[in-house]
């Protein structure tokens, strides 16, 4: 059994299912409740392809229903799983009834560092990558920066300038760098982490709202966010936010 999250619908299915079926498995996917339409799609195409029936079987619903139903299935041999830790921990839990096989992909909370000799253009441009690309709703981000100190108010004034331009807007549009986020709960949870970095005492540089009205009426679309001064005990440096903010810290060398 297979259960995915919701930030890349179609490429999730497709890594879980192919080496899974090449190794001659049978195979019950589960894509994310928010997002099960290309998996449908991909089903569809799958039994036009001719698979012999039973082997590749899509189910739909929700995480606490249908995927904790699979995680604790007498006959599931194994669940590969990605999404977030909290799941994890349940699945694994769930899992243990007839010891299950199970593979774990999980959140993070990943660094990007920028030391003085980089290439400063390269490193601003991918910094902002790691930070904004889907929407920062990726579990390899580069949600957090760490920039040694010589170059550190050059690279950041640099790095705001450039986060300001971006093109926030709906996906359909050619124009558009930077898409919403997944859901008005997701948004709110982001949101949530902007107040904390604020209450925490971090320094906002930019970004920080939601985006209202015109074309963002009826969307969940925030502007890119970027904090400094941040601490290493804090939850905006800690905690996987899964949204596009950036959290900037400095280094004096590469001994600390
Ligand atoms: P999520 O853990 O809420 O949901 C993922 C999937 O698990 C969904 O299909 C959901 O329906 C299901 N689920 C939820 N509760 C369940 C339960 N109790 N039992 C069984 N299944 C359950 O994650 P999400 O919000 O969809 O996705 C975001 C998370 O995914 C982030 O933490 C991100 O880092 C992680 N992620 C990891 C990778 C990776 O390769 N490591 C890739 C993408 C996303």
């Amino acid at each position: 059994a297979q259960i995915v999250p919701w930030n890349y619908p179609l490429l999730m299915a497709a890594w879980k299912l192919a080496p899974a079926l090449a190794a001659g498995n049978a195979v019950v996917f589960k894509p994310s409740e928010l997002t099960p339409v290309t998996a449908v799609k991909l089903f569809e195409l799958i039994e036009q392809a001719g698979f012999p029936a039973g082997v590749a079987n899509l189910v739909l619903g929700d995480g606490p229903r249908v995927g904790h139903a699979l995680a604790a299935h007498p006959d599931v041999d194994k669940i590969a799983f990605t999404g977030g830790t909290v799941t994890g921990r349940k699945i694994m839990q769930a899992a243990s009834g007839n010891l299950k096989k199970i593979s774990l992909e999980l959140g993070g909370k990943n660094p990007n560092i920028v030391f003085a000799d980089a290439d400063f253009e390269a490193a601003v441009e991918y910094a902002m990558f790691g930070a904004f690309a889907n929407s920062g709703q990726v579990c390899a981000a580069g949600s957090r920066l760490l920039v040694e100190e010589s170059i550190c108010e050059r690279f950041i004034e640099r790095l705001v300038q450039r986060t300001k331009a971006i093109v926030v807007g709906s996906g359909l549009s050619d124009r558009t760098e930077m898409g919403p986020l997944i859901s008005e709960a997701h948004l709110n949870k982001v949101l949530g982490y902007v107040e904390s970095g604020k209450a925490e005492g971090a320094t906002l540089l930019c970004g920080g709202n939601r985006l209202t009205g015109g074309e963002y009426a009826g969307g969940y679309f925030m502007e890119p966010t970027i904090f400094t001064d941040a601490r290493s005990d804090m939850r905006i440096v800690k905690e996987e936010i899964f949204g596009p903010v950036l959290v900037v810290q400095t280094f004096r060398d590469e001994a600390e």
